[in-house]
């Protein structure tokens, strides 16, 4: 009876039937982007199916303030999920279900020992990739926008460009009514429902037609029917020759019966692997008797938390830590019934093989379905969307500027052609530049970091490359900045009657631009760093240097000689010389004096008395836009690195 075979291919050999691809096959065909339809895939002529085990899987943490201690969450698991089957992992709060899944599914790398097989071959991680895909417990969709929206945007991004537009939109279409959201289809993402979210992050993965799929507590947040309804759907998606795994907290009495594959977590590590319907006399067999009408996942969690007594132990040695498959419903590793072998199957299965190497040598090439430049051009157009939905980030942007564009010109209105308003004209001039650089800054460190969570899903799935996504967010998003901040330096420099020089004014408001980039630039970096919570704290307090090093406070001559350095640093310097050189530099004629004594009717002079007569618009130019290049290089490493720890970080 307790029979158990340790390797996973010395099992699927031990089966009594072959799998129906075996004689060409341990092939891992990643599914190819054809139209989709879920009734229809059961039909599948080409054999897609992945059957995932793993042996012996322990992962650890690092834990302590040094994180020197290592916290283990896996002990040395095994088990084995099928294609076809609808399987779950089960087990209390904090089991590690969640960890699991992520190890199973890519998501964790590190820290990690133990062997993942794919059909029986050790998993090769990046065709994987392409196979699978993850839908995590927080949906991350994109809040404004529409559900059709966001399909075809992912469609574009996900289907091969072969396909013309109608053809993936009939796909989209096609999901949509499968997944119950066709009517919904106008509907912001912010406004669905939580089941519909959930609905749509499946719908969402399914364009690609993924082989296998990992859910994290899919059901989690919703009610009875919308959980019912999300299982029935994973449950169609698995009859149709995929294989689903989904962790799951404590499913009802019907939901649960819904599921072909239990597997059972407490405590890191296996407790019990089999059907749903072996569940009851497997505990039975240790005489744990589920009370007749009582939940036998309620009971099933009860035992493991100790409530009916402390049998961890016994179910660890029982299941053998998930070697033990003797409760399966049957070995099910033959998904489709293999037909006799006509001239014609094999002549076809000849076609699959050649197709295979094409598609093999297609995704050794290319790990995205479309290039680089047409990814940053769909992600272009996305945050375009995005952007002119988003009230902060336009209309509340380009009010601001616009209203305290407004103010300010009243408030220093004139005050650009009286010698005796020189100091006034420094004081706008400085403001100018505080006002510029706090709301690029602060723009972006409060609205980024919510998109991180986004991006992580979106490029964990395959959708596109990080840099794709990095071009696009530069290239979208400065525009606007671009456009506010014109509109804010041209209001003032003309109600402030700044000379109506042509150069002059292109001058000023290039430097106000190059100031307003840097300081974005500065806040995707905090973004990128840190929450947005940190980001307000810390963000204008990693500011606060460069103000007091800006040359208007004080100037770097009758500074320290122990901080002037730092003068050299600070981007506020180099704008502000580059905006007051716009303006009094390049021979200034000597201003008019309307006041009875006027102390610097000289622009050279007020220069020299500011510390700048030796300074250049072209260097202030040539620092900032190194510094914007610089920056945003170290933004795209950030990001590269806080998307990978995020994968290694439950949240
Ligand atoms: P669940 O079964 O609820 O999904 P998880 O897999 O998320 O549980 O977590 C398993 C256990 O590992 C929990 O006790 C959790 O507190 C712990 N854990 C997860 N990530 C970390 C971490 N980065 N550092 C320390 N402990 C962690
Ligand atoms: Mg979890």
């Amino acid at each position: 009876m307790d029979e158990v075979r340790s390797s996973p291919s010395a099992r699927l050999k031990n089966t009594a039937q072959k799998r129906p691809d075996s004689l060409h096959i341990d092939l891992l065909l990643a599914p190819e982007n054809g139209l989709f339809h879920l009734n229809d895939l059961s039909e599948n002529e080409c054999d897609n199916s992945v059957n995932v085990s793993f042996q012996n899987i322990s992962y650890y943490v690092n834990e302590g303030f040094f994180k020197r201690r290592k916290k283990m969450l896996l002990n040395g698991i095994n088990g084995e999920f099928y294609s076809s089957e609808l399987s779950a992992i089960v087990g209390p709060s904090g089991a590690g279900k969640s960890t699991l899944m992520d190890i199973l599914a890519g998501y964790t790398t590190d820290n990690l020992t133990g062997e993942i097989y794919v059909n029986d071959n050790i998993r090769d991680l990046s065709l994987f990739r392409k196979q699978a895909c993850y839908i995590m417990q927080d949906d991350h969709l994109q809040p404004l926008l529409t559900v059709y929206e966001a399909m075809t945007i992912a469609s574009d991004l996900k289907l091969s460009n072969t396909l013309s537009r109608q053809e993936k939109n009939e796909q989209v279409k096609a999901i949509l009514v499968s997944v119950d959201l066709w009517t919904q289809r106008k509907v912001k993402t912010q406004e669905l429902s939580g089941g519909q979210k959930k609905r749509l992050s499946i719908a969402l993965e399914l364009l690609t037609n993924p082989q296998i799929m990992f859910f994290d507590e899919p059901t989690s947040g919703l009610d009875s029917v919308s959980s019912m309804q999300c299982i029935q759907i994973l449950k169609k998606l698995a009859s149709s020759n995929r294989t689903i795994i989904c962790t799951i907290h404590q499913p009802s009495a019907t939901i649960l019966d819904l599921f072909d594959h239990l597997y059972v977590v407490a405590d890191g590590s296996c407790m019990y692997q089999g059907s749903v319907k072996a569940l009851l006399p497997y505990l039975e067999d240790i005489h744990l008797v589920c009370p007749t009408f009582h939940n036998p996942s309620d009971f099933l969690l009860e035992v493991l938390n100790g409530d009916h007594g402390s049998y961890n132990e016994v179910l660890l040695k029982k299941s053998q830590n998930g070697l033990n498959q003797n409760w399966r419903k049957q070995i099910k590793a033959i998904p489709i019934v293999q037909e006799p072998r006509t001239p014609s199957s094999i002549s076809k299965s000849i076609k699959e093989v050649k197709s295979y190497m094409k598609r093999q040598t297609r995704f050794c090439s290319n790990s995205y379905s479309i290039s680089i430049p047409s990814q940053v051009a769909i992600l272009v157009k996305r945050t375009i969307l995005i952007i002119s939905r988003d009230k902060t980030l336009t209309l509340n942007r380009l009010l601001t500027h616009f209203l305290i564009a407004l103010f300010i010109g009243t408030l220093y209105f004139g005050i650009g052609t009286d010698a005796g308003d020189m100091l006034n004209n420094i004081k706008f001039m400085f403001f100018s530049i505080m006002f510029l650089m706090l709301t690029s800054f602060n723009c972006i460190t409060t609205t980024f970091p919510s998109e991180l969570p986004i991006i992580t899903r979106e490029h964990f799935n395959k959708w596109y490359s990080l840099k794709s996504y990095y071009l696009a967010l530069t290239f979208a998003d400065i525009p606007v900045q671009i456009f506010a901040t014109l509109l804010y330096g041209s209001i003032t420099y003309l109600f402030t009657k700044q000379p109506i020089e042509s150069f002059r004014l292109i001058l000023f408001l290039c430097m106000c631009v190059l100031i307003s980039l840097v300081a974005q630039s500065f806040g995707l970096f905090i973004g990128a760093c840190m929450d947005v919570k940190n980001g307000v704290i810390f963000g204008p307090f990693c500011m606060l240097p460069f103000t007091i090093f800006s040359g208007f406070f004080v100037q770097m001559n009758a500074c320290h000689p122990s901080m002037q350095w730092l003068f050299h640093i600070s981007f506020l310097k180099y704008g502000f010389e580059g905006m007051v050189l716009s303006v009094l530099g390049y021979n200034r004629p000597n201003l008019p004096c309307n006041k009875e004594y006027c102390h610097f009717v000289r622009p050279d002079k007020f220069l020299s008395t500011m510390d700048m007569q030796e300074s250049t618009y072209s260097a202030a130019v040539k620092f900032l836009l190194g510094l914007f290049f610089f920056i945003r290089i170290c933004t795209y490493f950030v990001l590269k690195f806080q998307i990978r720890k995020s994968r290694g970080r439950r949240k």
